[in-house]
Order: C-alpha cells, then sequence, then structure tokens
C-alpha cells in the first residue's frame, strides 16, 4: 500500500482546506478596508515565484499585515478570503525589498516549490498560499488592457482588473491542463521531460486547448508525445497548480496500442513500468535510483491509486 503522511492519497498540494473565498465582500471597499485593519488579518506575501516565510519555531507564511508592509510589502492588497472567519490577503512586494530582506534571521524568501516540497509549509495554508501566488503575479503581468493598451487598475478586492479608457473588465485566468495516467493491465506509461530532476519519471501532461473536450485532450497529448493510442478516459480529481495559473486534470485511461514513439521535442523519454517498479519509485526504494513524482503532485497520486487498487 502507497501512502505518505503529509500528502494521503487522493490529497495533493494546493487542493485540500480550501477557504471560503467570499465573494460577496469583493466590491464592499469599506468592508475590505476594515478587515485589512483586523488584528487577526494575515497576508501571503509573494515575489514571483518566491514567498515570504516568517522563521519562527514553527515557519509560517501567513504575516500580520502590518508584518508584512515592514518587510516592503506593496500597500495594495488582493482579498483571498476567510479562513475560520480570519481575513486572508496576498500582497506583492518590489525586488529591492527582497533583497533588502536577505541575510535577515526572521524572515527568509524561499522559493514556493521548494518550500512545498521540503515540507517547510502546514499543507492547511497551501490553498490560500496557492491563490495568493497565482492572482498576485497576474496582476504584475497584467498591467495593461489587452484590448488597448491603456494602463489598467485593480478592482473587485483583486478579482478583476478594469480599463478606465475603454472600459473592458479583465478577469484572472486559470489554464486547464490534463495530466494522465495510461495503464495498459499490470503497465503504467510514465515519461521523462529534459528539466526533470536526473532519474525522475512522471505521468504525461499537456495543456488543453481552445475547443477540446478534456477527452480529447488526453488522448491528442498521449498520441503526441507517446505516439500511443489510448480509450476509456475517466476524471480522477483535480490540482490547483500555481506556476503560474494553472488547473492540473488528472484523469485515467486505458491503452489500446503499446509501442512507443516519443516525441523529442516534449519529451526525454517514455516507456513502461511494472507495478513493482512504479511502486518502488513512488517509495523512492527503486534499485537503478529511479524516482516518482513527488507527493504534492498530482502524478503521484494517480500512480498511487492505481497501485492501491483503485
Ligand atoms: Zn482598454
Amino acid at each position: 500500500m502507497i501512502t505518505n503522511p503529509l500528502f494521503p492519497v487522493g490529497s495533493p498540494g494546493f487542493a485540500t482546506h480550501p477557504i471560503d473565498r467570499a465573494a460577496h465582500l469583493r466590491d464592499d471597499v469599506e468592508k475590505l478596508m476594515a478587515l485589512e485593519e483586523r488584528a487577526d488579518a494575515r497576508a501571503y506575501v509573494v515575489h514571483r515565484d518566491q514567498l515570504l516565510i516568517k522563521t519562527e519555531s514553527t515557519p509560517t507564511a501567513a504575516l500580520s499585515l502590518k508584518e508584512a508592509r515592514g518587510f516592503g510589502a506593496n500597500p495594495g492588497t488582493v482579498f483571498l478570503g476567510l479562513r475560520d472567519g480570519r481575513p486572508l490577503f496576498g500582497m506583492g512586494i518590489p525586488a529591492q525589498a527582497v533583497e533588502a530582506l536577505m541575510g535577515r534571521p526572521d524572515v527568509r524568501v524561499n522559493d514556493l516549490r521548494g518550500a512545498v516540497t521540503q515540507g517547510l509549509l502546514p499543507v492547511e495554508e497551501l490553498s490560500a498560499i496557492a491563490m495568493a501566488k497565482s492572482l498576485v503575479s497576474w496582476h504584475q503581468r497584467h498591467g495593461f488592457c489587452a484590448n488597448c493598451g491603456q494602463k489598467s487598475a485593480m478592482s473587485s478586492g483583486g478579482w478583476r482588473r478594469d480599463c478606465p479608457a475603454c472600459k473592458t473588465q479583465h478577469f484572472p485566468r486559470t489554464d486547464p491542463v490534463v495530466i494522465m495516467l495510461v495503464t495498459d493491465g499490470e503497465r503504467c506509461l510514465l515519461g521523462r521531460q529534459a528539466q526533470f530532476p536526473p532519474g525522475m519519471w512522471s505521468c504525461l501532461a499537456g495543456f488543453v486547448e481552445i475547443a477540446e473536450t478534456i477527452e480529447d485532450a488526453v488522448r491528442r497529448e498521449v498520441a503526441e508525445e507517446a505516439g500511443v493510442a489510448c480509450t476509456d478516459v475517466a476524471y480522477y480529481r483535480a490540482q490547483p497548480w500555481p506556476y503560474p495559473s494553472s488547473l492540473m486534470i488528472g484523469c485515467t485511461a486505458r491503452a489500446t496500442t503499446t509501442d512507443i514513439v516519443v516525441d523529442k521535442t516534449e519529451l526525454e523519454d517514455a516507456r513502461w513500468f511494472s507495478r513493482d517498479e512504479a511502486a518502488a519509485m513512488l517509495r523512492r526504494e527503486h534499485p537503478d535510483g529511479l524516482l516518482g513524482p513527488h507527493p504534492v503532485a498530482i502524478a503521484y497520486h494517480l500512480v498511487a491509486q492505481w497501485l492501491n487498487g483503485a
């Protein structure tokens, strides 16, 4: 049986402990300002792919707004919602302020991916952190109206940008990605991208294209990347993936052909793995040092639930 204490099978990172988004408060400017002033309000401070983490006895990324501003965070906030009634915000921080924090003992600026895979952050915070990361990054990358080119302004608690010139409203985007475990009886198909760490293999994945169904995207990606035809596409579960703003749609599928032709522009390699081999890779006990995906990622859970007989 495959299991993991931090991310039990079926509970990948960023996908559990969702907060109350309290969307009815987003357009109430006075109420949002009052929530910011509350002593129990907390903010996640994001700089590109990095996050500010307070290095107390229990490290946390949930800073008081006073602390966040003291560290140099931008004054503007995005409203994430409420956790047990406590208001949560996201904030950006300029590069100069991040540099000024280097070497301080009370705070570290940590790559989010590293902080999550190393277990530096409580699993309960990851859903809200994913919101902060994706939403703050979206504002940083979308300062100008895509319709007319004028500078746009944040509105609706950070969930919209408005163009003062042409009046177009812009909403944050989520990009759907299919990620799938293809099986052939007692074997599963895994691939290696060139940028993976040495020895690591994972599920095939790719963006859903415009006007495409999830099922068609799964069949197309597996055929394109590995030359394998598949059928019986079934939904498993989804995972927000805040790099920068994807929704990983986990699926399973059954192969109807087994010869592999690797698309070398997408993958370094792809091959079939037996159940025993895949289990050893997830447990990090493979005799050749091969590794499966990290338990934070839905790919781990797709393989694990298959190994567990689901
Ligand atoms: Zn415009």
